[in-house]
């Protein structure tokens, strides 16, 4: 089926990084289900007060390890089905696949054609003009920034890495605000980011859903749109999910040890 696709894209959700080390959020062992849901009202916090954001998101990228959860995503590195993923696009199979993962894996294991739905917990994003940048490059941006001001109020800067920063940023292209590209709660999904997901939905005439539950939205419309145009649905997961009654295939397991026989089965058809 996924050989005699003419577009297949995937959505990709929590338990392919599970088997990375990366504890989900939702679910069993999640870490929401264990300490409880943190506060709905995360953007609104950060946009009435960029500055303190600003500062408690450095603190936290100082801290030595940081909490647990921060270091898994540090230590986690892309495991066999996001390999198997990144084959299927090199096969020309797999066409894109949005990713409610904000760890980046699937870029580190060399996939291109991807939207991170929840934004890269690698990036930063201007919310004006929606400009992203790696880390490390916008503090570089932002200490040249800051080394230019003649501004030396202290409540203004704040020292990264031996590194003076201005806080909270202006973005280079438009001087708007720059926060995290983790979308935080309450905060709208980038609409380059729903456009992006919509166009390739609704070319696709295949959907891998792997890994997910697919009831969080919009993320689940997506393989709905797919449907409801008369595609398929392969489902990769551990569990039952809405989208099961509807699937042409289902494989129930862990997608890294599911994946790559499937890889190597449409290897062998087009060879
Ligand atoms: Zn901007």
């Amino acid at each position: 089926m996924l050989s005699d696709a003419r577009y297949a894209i995937a959505l990709a959700g929590a338990g392919i990084s599970v088997e990375s080390g990366i504890r989900p959020f939702r679910g069993k062992g999640g870490l929401w289900t264990e300490k409880g849901e943190p506060p709905m009202d995360g953007y609104l916090r950060f946009m009435r007060d960029p500055a303190s954001g600003w500062r408690e998101m450095l603190a936290r990228r100082a801290a030595p390890g940081g909490d647990e959860f921060s270091k898994s995503l540090a230590a986690a590195e892309p495991n066999a089905a996001h390999r198997a993923m990144e084959r299927l696009e090199e096969l020309g199979v797999l066409r894109h696949v949005i990713s409610q993962n904000i760890d980046d894996l699937h870029f580190r294991a060399g996939s291109v054609s991807v939207t991170e739905i929840h934004g890269n917990r690698t990036k930063v994003r201007c919310v004006e003009c929606g400009a992203r940048w790696v880390w490390d490059e916008f503090l570089a941006l932002a200490a040249a920034q800051e080394s230019h001001s003649t501004d030396r109020d202290p409540t203004n800067i704040a020292e990264m890495g031996g590194v003076m920063v201005r806080v909270p940023p202006e973005c280079p292209q438009c001087a708007g605000i720059v926060k995290s590209d983790v979308v935080m709660f309450g905060e709208p999904i980038p609409q380059e980011f729903l456009e992006s997901c919509q166009r390739e939905a609704e070319l696709a005439d295949c959907c891998l859903i792997v890994g997910t539950s697919a009831t969080v939205y919009p993320a689940a419309a997506f393989p709905e749109m797919v449907l409801r145009a008369g595609g398929t649905i392969v489902d990769v997961n551990t569990d039952e999910n809405p989208f099961t009654p509807y699937a042409s295939a289902v494989l129930r397991g862990p997608a890294g040890e599911l994946l790559p026989p499937v890889v190597k089965a449409i290897e062998r058809l087009r060879s």
